[in-house]
């Protein structure tokens, strides 16, 4: 490749990163010929994920959507039950709702964190215990690599019994007062999908305390299937379990997690320093006590201050080569669920108004990161 073209290359937001040991556990794979959804290394990266998130069962999945799927089932979800859900996030994060016929009530996020408000969310559980509408679970977002304030939350939830699931799809190798993003929650699920922090070109992960949500889960996920020699069926399952062959990659990219991590620390931590004094420019906060994976950075520009706005200002920097999209829709801003109800206190808007997500993949090149920085700049001022 010519100077001329490596210079102008194009950047990807988030694109998958292998420099470990996926082709030989590939090889591995291939050589024992366990090409199912069952085996050995689909066993040692349920295995390994248990290893580093301290979490104790767990199933891998097709993708983060499906676990999210299987949490509902496990937790008993069906149609009419009231589920919320936090309004920043994306779409897999919601709709396994619907599928259950359950309802959706999206709750707005923190200032402080940008994950759901646990103060929002209290004085909401308090009118719908009056009420009689009443969740049955609440899904908390780890939001570009934030967690959430568990502690708060639980205390929010733990009055009613609801159940948590954290919806830690984004959080892989995040932290918060030291345990791993999913770890206080009832539920918690990831995704393994081709932009996420760590990948299998696509899956997914339900993990808990509970042995028996986890064993549901599982069976649920492999078409429900009697203990019997012959097929035999009492309720209806889905095909969702992750194959032995993609599990070699999640083994081997798992391995080079913590090292992601920082090196996506990294990347924030220059973009910040870069831009981070400039007039009317922010980034996503880190709360006390919380280690973000950055698995995306998230740049906030005052309207106020910048003329330029993130949806003009994907497409100038589209024109040079690099990729970058606005923050998440709010899901209460989404056409499709408009019907449902939404306890909001203005800041999913003001995020996906004025919030641009940067390039943060973890082979970004200092040189690249350069080149998105002068052209961040000439750009905005
Ligand atoms: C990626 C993502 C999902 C869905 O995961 P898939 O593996 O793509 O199904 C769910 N919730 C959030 C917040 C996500 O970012």
């Amino acid at each position: 490749m010519s100077t001329e073209q490596n210079e102008n290359e194009f950047i990807f937001l988030s694109p998958p990163h292998q420099t470990g040991k996926e082709l030989a556990y590939l090889q591995e794979v291939l050589e024992s010929n366990y090409l199912a959804p069952v085996g050995p290394m689909l066993n040692a990266f349920e295995a390994d994920f248990t290893t580093y998130t301290d979490i104790p069962h767990c199933a891998a999945v097709s993708s983060g959507t499906a676990a999210l799927h299987l949490a509902l089932l496990a937790l008993g979800i069906t149609k009419g039950d009231h589920v919320w859900v936090s309004t920043l996030t994306f779409m897999g994060g919601v709709s396994p709702i619907l599928y259950q016929g359950a309802i959706p009530t999206f709750i707005d996020s923190s200032k402080t964190d940008w994950t759901l408000c646990p103060i929002l969310l209290k004085e909401a559980l308090a009118e719908a215990a009056e009420n009689g509408t009443l969740p049955k679970a609440v899904i908390v977002t780890d939001i570009y690599g934030q967690c959430c304030d568990y502690a708060a939350i639980r205390a929010a939830c733990e009055p009613y019994n609801i159940a948590i699931i954290s919806d830690s799809a984004e959080a892989m190798g995040a932290f918060r007062d030291g345990k791993h993003a999913g770890y206080h929650a009832d539920i918690a699920i990831f995704s393994f999908n081709g932009n996420k922090i760590m990948t299998t070109s696509g899956g997914g992960m339900i993990a808990s305390h509970n042995k028996e949500w986890i064993e549901r889960a599982r069976y649920l996920a492999t078409q429900a299937k009697q203990p019997e020699l012959h097929y035999e069926h009492t309720e209806l399952g889905y095909n969702y379990r992750m194959s032995n062959l993609i599990a070699a990659i999640g083994r081997a990219q798992l391995e080079q997690l913590t090292e992601r991590v920082a090196i996506r620390r990294d990347i924030f931590s220059r973009y910040q320093e870069e831009l981070g004094t400039i007039d009317g420019i922010r980034f996503i906060p880190e709360a006390e006590g919380s280690q973000m994976n950055c698995w995306l950075t998230v740049m906030l520009l005052d309207p106020a201050q910048i003329a330029i706005t993130p949806h003009d200002l994907c497409l100038a920097l589209k024109e040079k080569n690099i990729e970058a999209r606005p923050v998440w829709k709010p899901m209460h801003q989404q056409p499709v669920f408009a019907e449902y109800h939404a306890i909001t206190n203005g800041t999913a808007d003001t995020l996906f108004a004025t919030g641009i997500c940067l390039p943060s993949g973890s082979s970004l090149t200092k040189a690249q990161q350069e080149r998105i920085i002068t052209t961040l700049k000439s750009l905005i001022q």
